[in-house]
């Protein structure tokens, strides 16, 4: 056995204790790191096991600790190998999604003192038999019972997925699992033979998963859809509130007539323009989603409809179209979704009144004015 197959038998990536991360021969050089340093508690504490992500498998709690390693180091930062399979994964938000693809159920880092091994409730995730939809003949959909679907087995809260489109299979679900990200659009339609997630990750992982001989398996979003919340059409448009948007100058007259057409063009698809979005656990939140149909088949709007997200606490716009980038002027799916919280949620035009910058992590910041609603 040569020097290096020896050091990469003892390189583990995953434990199940932090014990068996410290079991270590304290006299070695940590093999996680570049530098040479000592691998002792302390090292392994603080330089990987504080970073650690912490995740369920079939009940069993287990962490996986960043690597530096040279082989993959890109400058500073830590990467993560995945012991599931072979890849190796930059950023930990990636690493995360990774491995809920590979079923793991990610969970919060165990209370010091406590081991990392979960409580005996969990539970396998059977889905029980269920009819198809009544609304929307989708055999993935449940009775709108969400609150308590949205339990995980272990008592986290599995993310929402809402079925937007009935027709086209289209759902919509928070990108990942931390906090206020970005919503995604996902296609599950037996009539179309579709099953698809926007995600790039999820594509590969899927794709992986097929070479290698599990052509069925379906990414994490994809998996969720059996749990979605169903199709239940949302208030409908106005023309009247859009007319009375125009004469306040909110949009020009050209804009209101794209406004129009795109709505036309939507019911003609027999689709919802605009799809609001509420998650809604613990009463109103403070950002809003909105799944807008975009008529087009870019990279933004990979099914055909866009995300666009309205922060309620200071008025701010975000669509993921090219024309979002735009400073000056808003998008016509930015104008879409203002029209409908200009005619169904006036409270919202007063909690707009802020015109202040802030930063929302992977999100171009851009400022909704307010006399832009008022
Ligand atoms: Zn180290
Ligand atoms: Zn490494
Ligand atoms: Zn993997
Ligand atoms: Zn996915
Ligand atoms: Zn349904
Ligand atoms: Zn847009």
């Amino acid at each position: 056995m040569t020097y290096e197959s020896s050091v990469m038998a003892v390189k583990m990536f995953e434990f199940s204790s932090k014990e068996e991360l410290f079991s270590f021969n304290a006299n070695i050089d940590c093999p996680y790191c570049t530098k040479p340093v000592t691998a002792s508690q302390h090292h392994l504490s603080t330089h990987h096991l504080r970073c650690a992500i912490h995740y369920s498998e079939n009940g069993i709690g287990k962490f996986s600790i960043p690597c530096f390693c040279p082989e993959e180091r890109r400058g500073k930062r830590s990467h993560w190998h995945c012991t599931k399979c072979t890849k190796i994964i930059q950023r930990s938000s990636d690493f995360r999604l990774h491995l809920s693809n590979h079923g793991m159920v990610m969970t919060d880092k165990p209370q010091d003192g406590e081991e990392t091994s979960m409580d005996n409730t969990y539970v396998s995730d059977t889905p029980e038999e269920r009819p198809p939809c009544q609304k929307c003949d989708s055999l993935f959909a449940t009775p709108p019972n969400f609150r308590q679907q949205s339990k995980q087995q272990n008592g986290k809260h599995e993310q929402p997925m809402l079925c937007v489109d009935a027709k086209n299979g289209i759902y919509v679900t928070p990108k990942d699992s931390e906090g206020t990200s970005i919503l995604i659009h996902i296609c599950k339609s037996l009539v179309a033979q579709s099953f698809l997630c926007e995600l790039d990750s999820c594509r590969e992982f899927m794709s992986m998963a097929a070479q290698s001989g599990n052509p069925g398996k379906e990414c994490f979003h994809l998996e969720r859809t059996k749990n979605a919340r169903c199709y239940s059409p949302p208030p409908p448009l106005c023309n009247a509130s859009l007319e009375e948007m125009a004469e306040k100058g909110i949009l020009s007259k050209s804009r209101k007539d794209e406004c129009m057409a795109l709505v036309s063009r939507a019911f003609m698809e027999e689709v919802d323009c605009v799809f609001p979005v509420f998650w809604e656990e613990n009463g109103p939140e403070r950002f809003v989603y909105f799944s807008v149909f975009a008529d087009q088949n870019e990279v933004w709007c990979t099914f055909g409809r866009t995300c666009v997200t309205l922060d309620t606490k200071f008025g701010k716009w975000h669509c993921q179209c090219p024309d979002a980038n735009n400073a000056q002027y808003s998008c016509i799916h930015q104008h879409l979704c203002m029209w409908w919280v200009f005619q169904e949620r006036p409270c919202w035009r007063q909690s707009a009144t802020v015109n202040r910058m802030v930063e929302m992590e992977e999100i171009p910041a851009k400022i909704m004015k307010t006399d832009d609603i008022l």
